[in-house]
């Protein structure tokens, strides 16, 4: 008997497949990748906890699917933020359950705690979400089972439900204790969850969206540095740190000029490749702001294929009015 779990790399998914694993169900986890995840690389966490409880691990890239079907007009709309969470978990489940029918694989796992989070983990959302990914019945939540209606996979033996969690809530006192049980290492997950639910994020989201198409390319554009709009429309964005200006640096999208100084040190910047020449010289103003500079002398900026010389402004608060955040 075999399962698909929909793993995110946590201490929940994690335990829920040790649980199915420990009845003898073969699992295999698959992370789903919208593009939209933390910007820390968290493959060998992921890997690590597969390991751990003997899940083989897969990870399915569905960014452009993503970005087609659910990002931009979700039919029950977004959360706080540019979280289409509904709409993202029944695409994750219809994923899930392609790969399942791909497979062979009899049912569907996932880690998902009953009343944990308020948006999309409750009661309503989840049956929602598996009545519009057709996966009603299909889906076993070890964690939370006992709080569930039995699945098919209950229903038909291939899980005894007695040995299965009934935990619900926020308190995290079960999983640990559960951790500490097959003693589990290092689950804390590295870096933050889904970007789409952080404010900062979404405002350059909504911002991107009011003057461009977003496409898969623009993903790791949003992810790092300082963006700014300038004055004709053109989006520049300035790396905050040497960490950032590397990501930056590697970043091939031509939609973008690479913008460096030139003779002083300074942080790598992107340009719309379209900008006017007003918002080129403005861009290098801002860009020659964060340098060590002085207002009183020039400097130059390499663009892709030109150079560009300017003089920084004489404040950084005269810039604030053109940052997205
Ligand atoms: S938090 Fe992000 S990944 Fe999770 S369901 Fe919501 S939009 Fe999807």
């Amino acid at each position: 008997m075999k399962a698909i779990a929909l793993f995110s790399g946590g201490l929940d998914s994690t335990l829920a497949m040790k649980l199915m694993i420990d009845q003898g169900i073969e699992i295999l986890a698959v992370n789903i990748n919208t593009g939209f995840g933390s910007t820390k690389d968290r493959l060998e966490h992921m890997q690590s906890m597969c390991d751990q409880v003997g899940a083989e691990l897969r990870i399915i890239d569905i960014q452009s699917e993503y970005l087609q079907d659910v990002l931009f007009d979700p039919k029950h709309g977004y959360g706080k933020n540019f979280n289409p969470c509904i709409d993202c978990h029944a695409k994750m489940f219809a994923v899930a359950k392609r790969i399942m029918e791909g497979e062979g694989a009899s049912f569907l796992i996932s880690g998902e705690v009953m009343g944990q989070r308020p948006m999309s983990q409750n009661k309503d959302a989840l049956q929602l979400v598996l009545n519009e990914s057709n996966c009603d019945g299909l889906l076993l939540r070890p964690m939370s089972a006992k709080m569930l209606a039995p699945t098919i996979a209950e229903i038909n033996g291939w899980v005894d439900r007695e040995k299965l969690e009934g935990i619900t809530g926020r308190s995290r006192e079960r999983q640990m204790e559960l951790a500490k049980e097959i003693g589990l290492e290092d689950f804390e997950s590295p870096g933050g969850g889904c970007l789409l639910t952080d404010e900062n994020f979404a405002k350059k989201m909504f911002d991107f969206i009011k003057h461009d198409k977003f496409e898969v390319r623009d993903i790791l554009v949003m992810k790092y540095g300082r963006h700014l709009r300038l004055t004709d429309g053109a989006k520049l964005v300035v790396g905050r740190n040497k960490e950032e200006n590397e990501h930056l640096q590697n970043i091939e999208n031509d939609k973008y000029s690479h913008v460096k100084t030139v003779g002083v040190p300074g942080p790598h910047a992107l340009l719309s490749k379209n900008a006017t020449d007003a918002d080129k010289e403005l861009a290098s103003k801002i860009i020659l702001t964060y340098c060590k500079t002085s207002p009183q002398n020039s400097y130059s900026l390499a663009y892709d294929d030109f150079e560009v010389t300017s003089s920084p402004f004489a404040s950084r608060e005269d810039i604030q009015a053109f940052a997205i955040l």
